[in-house]
């Protein structure tokens, strides 16, 4: 596009060294071609006139003309200077560097060297790809002209090395040599590039002394400078002064007014143009449409197209381009697709960036049958070398899920880079390809393609959803040491959520403080996938340093981040600090609300969380499925079964969600916790939930508190038809089956197997004390346990006078009786817990792999009240608070 908007000049520019014409040369003569086929059988060296070693030179024999130079200097003939000229001549045409080296090497043969021959050697060097050896021309010359600088600057541009066009200007002033009207444009163009306005300015200042001010392409170039610096009002002023002013420069301050947004300002520019008698033309409406494209506004881009074709112009490739690439970068997909075939209905061939633009767009939508006849079309239209067109089908198909179609695109671009070799890895690791994609990725390596930091991120997220973070690990390390590649913020983050996705917190918690000491700090993206794996009691800590981390990189202003901390703090424990951070919160969405109402109701506290819910309605936001099933918890926590009912079918009636299963299991619990166990059965007949085990696994633990076997075993059934394999199932089962044989029961159901009654699953608990965590197994034979823990449980059991009323004959618990299996993990962890802290009023946090049984409960409850402490106990059904010989959970769980 670059093209389009700055001057254009002649080529001859570039030329102007070149003196003698090819044309004029003499050896073209058919008498010559003779000479020289009888030399190239002859052996013997013979001494070559000039005209035959040019003729050679020009038939491209350049190893003949090389060899015969050679043996020429050899005998120290000397050149001809028009010789010596139109060799270097050859050596740009056929782009032989070496045979201009050697012309280099024998520089000091010629009679007289002088500056037209040693710009015309910077020059060969410069154009066969060699610029640090023109460069070494030309800080050797001990005398040089404009021409040589311009064959400098030229060689300088060619590369678009902009800043160095403009640092050889100064170098040039300073060397007394001042510029023309064909080289300043050049310099003028790298200004604009290198967005250096500080020497286009003092070039502006240079031609006015100069006075070329009124050569046009010169203040075009001036005028270009200003105007893609982004430094509109000298653009204006320049503008507004120039003596003549031509298509190019009205196009260049539309284009300078487009990039500062004002596009108002544009069009009235346009109709200022047309009053002036320079009617608008193609460039200068592409101007406008890319302009408005850019800025987001499609309609009114499209508009313009179809007044344009109004002013008798019409719509070329790059205006239909630019306005399929505009509608795809604001979303408008479809749209894109719509104008892709129109172009081609108005008979415009597309270019390279237009299949590309409409293939991404299918890829966008994954609409495979669109984006395989856009992939016919650049087959046809022999589009299929272009690399762009073909990561583009790459990636399309990759996404699409058509990972052979894919490689086959992928197989058949020839000058593959990165981002082809990219888009197949990301189709092979999507698709859990992880293999595929390494061997593309060691093939890219020994291909020449350096994996860029996609690469490496892309293949670490690969291994992570195969769940192989060893792998994914070892790419992390290899990253910078092997691959030269500097790890971003992504690649810490996709570590740490794969370390936590796979269920190794540690790991990941580890890692993240590595991460805070790298050059990338943690952001949003990594605070929100480490703390859900900070969600139980013995994380309080953890959730502390997140936090701390949190408010040092101010990343406390994301939204989703407070939310993420309200919800952590709730469910590791520390229910008064959600609070904080929730009351501190100025905006507080739904996910906000749920949040501390679903932490109140964890910790059994069902007043504030009724109150939280009234104020949400209050202040017009409307409960979600979540808020929802949190309020039926709260009403069965409170024995209100009418409420909770009345909030049931409100779920439907007001607020126009189907009950989901999270409702039902609540409806349950309130039921089971008011022992109204009869309507929770109608209630799942009603609701038929009767193929859920949620449902049954709540039902069963109403049964289970309230000793109704009957009910129980009717649970039984259901839950072990579900889930015959899982093994804690199982084992409450069969203990149901042989409580129900005992009383009389007939039994219908498949009875469990008589050898699983023996696998009692085994309780562990772990307690954090003094920054370390401590694991009890149930039965613990360890030392501390036999000679400390055990003693302290015995006598704390003697002093407890409890008198429980429950029937002992019907207990149905997940663990083995401690009468056989030993002392109960949590018992060992509260006496530790108990014994290691010092502080007067303490709070002791358990996690519990298993539902803690009626006897450990009663235990707790007795502690709570004889020692005054707090104890949080979290298995895998409830969280109990443990205050004053009560729990939260209301000896329901
Ligand atoms: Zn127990
Ligand atoms: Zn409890």
């Amino acid at each position: 596009m670059e093209k389009l908007f700055l001057p254009s000049f002649p080529k001859t520019c570039l030329n102007y060294q070149i003196p003698a014409k090819v044309e004029n040369s003499p050896e073209v003569h058919p008498k010559s071609r003779k000479k020289t086929l009888s030399f190239t059988k002859r052996n013997e060296p013979i001494i070559i006139p000039d005209e035959q070693l040019e003729y050679l030179c020009r038939n491209g024999s350049l190893l003949e003309a090389e060899k015969a130079l050679d043996s020429m200097f050899q005998q120290g003939s000397k050149v001809k200077r028009s010789t010596y000229l139109n060799l270097l001549e050859s050596c740009i045409d056929s782009g032989s560097v070496h045979l201009g080296r050697i012309l280099h090497s024998r520089f000091g043969l010629l009679p007289q060297p002088d500056v037209f021959l040693e710009t015309k050697l910077l020059s060969m060097y410069a154009k066969c790809g060699c610029l640090v050896d023109a460069r070494k021309v030309f800080d050797s010359m001990r005398e040089r002209n404009l021409y040589t600088w311009s064959a400098m600057i030229g060689a300088y541009s060619r590369e678009h090395r902009w800043k160095e066009v403009s640092k050889l200007f100064r170098l040039m002033m300073g060397d007394g040599v001042l510029p023309d009207d064909f080289l300043l444009p050049k310099i003028l163009q790298g200004c604009a590039n290198c967005g250096d306005v500080e020497t286009g300015k003092l070039i502006h200042s240079v031609v006015i002394k100069l006075g070329m001010t009124s050569c046009l392409r010169v203040s075009n170039s001036i005028l270009a400078v200003y105007a893609k610096c982004g430094e509109l009002s000298l653009a204006t002023k320049f503008f507004r002064r120039m003596e003549e002013r031509d298509v190019v420069a009205w196009n260049s301050v539309l284009l300078a007014y487009c990039q500062n947004g004002k596009h108002e300002e544009a069009v009235e520019l346009v109709e200022e143009m047309e009053k002036e008698g320079i009617s608008p033309g193609l460039v200068t409406w592409n101007i406008l449409i890319g302009g408005y494209n850019q800025l987001g506004k499609c309609d009114a881009a499209m508009d313009l197209m179809q007044k344009m074709e109004s002013f008798g112009v019409t719509a070329d490739v790059f205006t239909w381009t630019a306005m399929i690439s505009g509608l795809i970068h604001n979303g408008k997909r479809y749209q894109a697709l719509d104008t892709f075939r129109r172009m081609f209905l108005a008979g415009v061939v597309p270019n390279g960036v237009t299949i590309m633009s409409a293939v991404s767009a299918c890829s966008c939508l994954k609409v495979l049958n669109l984006g395989s006849e856009v992939h016919s079309i650049a087959v046809k239209m022999g589009f299929m070398d272009d690399v762009l067109v073909g990561n583009s089908l790459v990636d399309m198909y990759s996404k699409c899920g058509k990972l052979e179609d894919a490689r086959k695109v992928f197989d058949s671009v020839k000058n593959k880079d990165v981002y082809t070799w990219n888009s197949m890895i990301t189709g092979y690791c999507h698709a859990e390809y992880c293999g595929k994609a390494y061997e593309l990725f060691t093939r890219m390596q020994d291909a020449n393609v350096k994996p860029n930091i996609i690469t490496w991120n892309t293949m670490i997220s690969g291994y992570i959803k195969n769940g192989d973070e060893g792998e994914a690990m070892d790419l992390f390390q290899r990253m910078e040491k092997d691959g030269k590649v500097q790890r971003n913020t992504a690649s810490w983050n996709l570590i740490i959520a794969g370390y936590i996705q796979n269920g190794k917190k540690d790991e990941a918690l580890e890692l993240f403080r590595k991460m805070q000491f790298s050059r990338f700090t943690p952001n949003s993206v990594t605070i929100l996938s480490l703390l859900p794996a900070c969600a139980n009691l013995l994380a309080t800590k953890m959730v502390r340093e997140i936090h701390g981390c949190v408010l040092r990189r101010n990343l406390d202003a994301v939204h989703a981040v407070k939310n993420a901390l309200t919800d952590t703090y709730a469910k590791s424990g520390d229910i008064a600090y959600a609070r904080t951070i929730f009351k501190g919160m100025e905006t507080k969405d739904i996910i906000t609300w749920n949040s501390l109402i679903g932490g109140y109701v964890l910790h059994g506290r069902y007043g504030p969380a009724l109150d939280l819910f009234n104020q949400m309605k209050t202040q017009g936001i409307k409960p979600n499925r979540g808020t929802l099933s949190s309020i039926i918890l709260a009403h069965g926590l409170m024995g209100n079964v009418d409420e909770g009912k009345k909030v049931f079918s409100s779920i439907a009636d007001d607020y126009n969600i189907i009950p989901a299963l999270e409702h039902c299991s609540a409806m349950i619990s309130l039921y089971g916790r008011s022992n109204r166990l009869e309507e929770a059965v109608q209630f799942i007949q009603e609701m038929n939930v009767q193929s859920e085990t949620p449902i049954w696994e709540s039902f069963l633990t109403g049964c289970r508190i309230h000793g109704d076997i009957d009910l129980a075993i009717h649970a039984a059934e259901h839950l072990f038809s579900l889930e015959p394999e899982n093994p804690i199932t199982e084992n409450v089962v069969s203990q149901i089956y042989a409580l129900g044989a005992k009383l009389g029961r007939s039994l219908e159901g498949k009875k469990p197997r008589r050898d699983n009654l023996l696998k009692k699953p085994l309780g562990h608990s772990w307690i954090e004390v003094r920054n370390s965590i401590h694991t009890f197994t149930t039965g613990d034979k360890s030392q501390l346990c036999t000679d400390v823990l055990y003693p302290w449980v015995e006598k704390l059991c003697r002093l407890d006078d409890r008198n429980d009323q429950y029937n002992g004959e019907l207990l149905i618990e997940e663990e083995g009786r401690e009468e056989t299996c030993g002392i109960h993990s949590e018992k060992f962890a509260m006496a530790f817990g108990l014994i290691s802290s010092s502080r007067a009023h303490k709070t002791i946090r358990i996690l519990k792999n298993l539902r803690m049984c009626r006897d450990c409960h009663n235990t707790a409850k007795y502690i709570s009240r004889r020692y005054g402490c707090d104890i949080l106990l979290e298995d895998t059904r409830c969280l109990h608070h443990f205050k004053n010989g009560d729990c939260s959970c209301k000896d329901y769980w």
